[in-house]
């Protein structure tokens, strides 16, 4: 189960469970979409996967399996992305596609 932590881990910005910028990795690395489209042209600073959108928690409780039983994380993960170790994972990863890398 998804943490749908509360923001993009490089600027802050706050990411609720309804918003539609949230990108994640497959370990649930957070960063906004500005983030990922621009900075990291989507290769994950972390792990070098790619970046899909995060889907929403439904509120609507009728399977019971909804953001009231099962709440969305509240700790933020707040760690800028260091540029110069950064370039080494850009610049191995970019060129490849993220189901290849
Ligand atoms: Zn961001
Ligand atoms: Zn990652």
């Amino acid at each position: 189960m998804l943490d749908i932590r509360p923001s993009c881990e490089h600027c802050d910005k706050a990411l609720p469970n309804d918003s539609n910028e949230a990108m994640i990795c497959t370990f649930e690395c957070t960063f906004c979409a500005d983030c990922v489209n621009t900075i990291l042209q989507n290769v994950c600073p972390n792990c070098g996967g790619g970046f899909e959108k995060r889907p929403t928690r439904p509120s609507n409780c009728l399977t019971t399996n909804c953001v009231t039983n099962y709440p969305v994380s509240t700790e933020k993960k707040f760690k800028p992305v260091n540029m110069e170790k950064f370039k080494f994972v850009l610049d191995t990863f970019k060129s490849i596609s993220p189901n290849k890398r």
